[in-house]
């Protein structure tokens, strides 16, 4: 069985990540999403085990001890990490993974797996993620303020990603993370793994020709 590949998804939150990621597995067959484990608290209409692996603080920094974590990060003063188990285990059966993590942990899966493909999501403009960010819950000026600056400190890591995606218009952006995914299938590494069979039939000898 050929392994499959590792893509890193990271945005700013207001950019649409988490709904783009979700519609593109509807679409795509043999691709799923690693759900990481972190220590914030659950949100209304999550669901332990499927958002997240809710746990707290010392249960994460037993699997930290452990080297249970293939990366993690402290992000919004939370941790957030993804185990070796949750994305290998899932590589390993020849799935596309994605990993929706922030640039931290993008470096940290960088260094391990060089062959991951990254990708960036973008907003379309300043004042369309400030609305988003606005949008979400409490409207307190000082919170917005906040949420802007960490959404800046985050998107200030582009550069550091094979494949910006703009989301402007929703359903532009999620073909273009649906072409990301097939193109990479279609490399010739993937498809001679992937189609050693074939290729061996295709090109040995008809008898008697040289
Ligand atoms: P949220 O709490 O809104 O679900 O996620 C907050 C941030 O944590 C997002 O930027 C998200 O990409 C990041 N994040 C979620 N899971 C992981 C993870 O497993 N590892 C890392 N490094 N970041 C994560």
């Amino acid at each position: 069985m050929s392994q499959g590949t590792l893509f890193i998804v990271s945005a700013p939150s207001g950019a649409g990540k988490t709904s783009l990621v979700r519609e593109l597995i509807e679409r795509l067959d043999g691709i799923q999403v690693s759900v990481s484990h972190t220590t914030r608290k659950m949100r209304d209409g999550e669901v332990d085990g499927v958002n997240y692996h809710f746990t707290d603080v010392a249960g994460f920094e037993a699997m930290i001890e452990r080297g249970d974590f293939f990366e993690y990060a402290s992000v919004f003063d939370n941790y957030y990490g993804t185990s070796r188990q949750a994305a290998q285990t899932l590589l390993a059966a020849g799935q596309d993974v994605i990993l929706e993590i922030d640039w931290q942990g993008a470096q940290q899966v960088r260094e391990q797996m060089p062959g991951a493909v990254s990708i960036f999501i973008l907003p379309p403009s300043r004042a369309e993620l400030e609305r988003r960010l606005s949008s979400r819950g409490t409207d307190e000026h000082a919170v917005i303020a906040r949420r802007m600056r960490d959404a800046i400190s985050e998107m200030s890591h582009f550069d550091e990603y094979d494949y910006l995606v703009i989301n402007d218009d929703f359903t532009t952006a999620l073909s273009e993370l649906e072409s990301l995914v097939i193109s990479r299938r279609l490399t010739q590494a993937t498809m001679s793994q992937r189609h050693a069979p074939l290729l061996e039939a295709l090109l040995s000898q008809a008898p008697g020709v040289e």
